[in-house]
């Protein structure tokens, strides 16, 4: 697969910038990838591992003369960085992001760029709650959707381009207008992601079991949400002030069904939770049958890890 771009330039170097440039050299990407961040720490340690073949200083420098532009940052950071680079970038480049949101992004990173740029926002669904210059890795986008939420009247070569650069890192490209893709994930990601916070808040506060008897005899339940509460704080908080809307109505949702589901419980009224669990289920074998996730019992981690 080719890729169109011969300077790619990634701004932030965490879990996903460093996961493009890892999968861009699996690939053998023939370009340059050059790469920066904000603290000269995060800097050292991309350069020291070598998955960029330049790191520099700003995010001017990683600008100039690049045909494609990542920005991976937070998304409550984007504006900030698209004022930064915008009086730098080349005409005829192309810029997108890879935020967790869309809309918010869109309203804040547009108006920054200049009209000689395309600006496509992107989202690769791929993740772990790892974060970071040294958490990327090469197969982190195989077989994982990347939805684009280009404007209207985005130059279509540069949407054909940018969607070849996301297959050639190994994901599936699909387009989704921003709204909706907030709704989406809001289903997907942002409301699971606050109810695994707070489930795992509420096992903090419960003073009746100890924080040893939490930690020790953690199930599996338990376990997969405090993976997921692991997740970085900065990201999330701005997925959540950045997609309010979306992940409000989810909740509401989601607490009725849960007044539904309490009520059952009190009631005793069992085929209510079976005839539920049942719809349940089928969803998890959609998402197999997908290649989205493992059919391995307990996600494959084996009984050394479960015991
Ligand atoms: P990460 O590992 O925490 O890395 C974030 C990068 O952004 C770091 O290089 C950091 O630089 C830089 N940064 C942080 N605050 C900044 C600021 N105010 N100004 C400029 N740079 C700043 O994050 P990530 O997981 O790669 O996430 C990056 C983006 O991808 C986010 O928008 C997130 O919503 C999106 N995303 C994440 C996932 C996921 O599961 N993690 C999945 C899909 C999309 P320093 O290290 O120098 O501070």
């Amino acid at each position: 697969m080719s890729i169109a771009y011969k300077r790619v330039a990634l701004i932030g170097l965490g879990l996903i910038a460093s996961s493009i440039a890892h999968a861009l050299r699996r690939v053998g990407f023939e370009g340059e990838v050059v790469g920066t961040a904000r603290t000269a720490a995060t800097r050292e340690t991309a350069r020291d591992l070598g998955y960029c073949d330049r790191i520099v200083e700003t995010e001017q420098d990683a600008v100039q003369d690049a045909d494609l532009v990542v920005l991976c940052v937070p998304v409550g950071a984007m504006a900030q960085v698209a004022a930064n680079i915008s009086p730098y970038l080349k005409a005829g480049a192309t810029v997108t992001d890879v935020g967790s949101v869309k809309e918010g992004v869109i309203q804040e990173v547009a108006p920054r760029l200049p009209e000689t740029v395309h600006f496509i926002p992107g989202h690769p669904l791929a993740g772990t709650e790892q974060s970071g210059p040294a958490s990327g890795f090469a197969s982190l986008f195989d077989n994982r959707w990347c939805l684009l939420t280009p404007l209207p009247g985005t130059d279509p070569k540069a949407v054909a381009d940018l969607t070849g650069f996301w297959e050639a890192l190994g994901a599936k490209v699909d387009q989704m207008e921003p709204a909706h893709h907030d709704l989406v994930l809001a289903v997907t990601s942002h409301a699971p992601h606050l109810i695994a916070y707070t489930m795992v808040g509420v096992a903090d506060d419960l003073r009746r079991v100890t924080a040893s008897e939490v930690v020790n005899y953690s199930a599996a339940g338990f376990r997969d949400f405090t993976r997921i509460a692991a997740s970085d704080p900065t990201m999330w908080r701005d997925v959540f002030l950045n997609n309010k809307q979306a992940t409000l109505e989810i909740l509401g949702r989601f607490t009725e069904e849960l007044f539904a589901l309490q009520r059952a419980i009190r009631r005793g009224d069992g085929d209510h939770l079976h005839d539920y669990f049942t719809r349940t289920r089928a969803i998890r074998r959609g998402i197999i049958e997908a290649g989205q996730d493992t059919d391995a019992p307990d996600f494959g981690r084996g009984p050394k890890e479960t015991s």
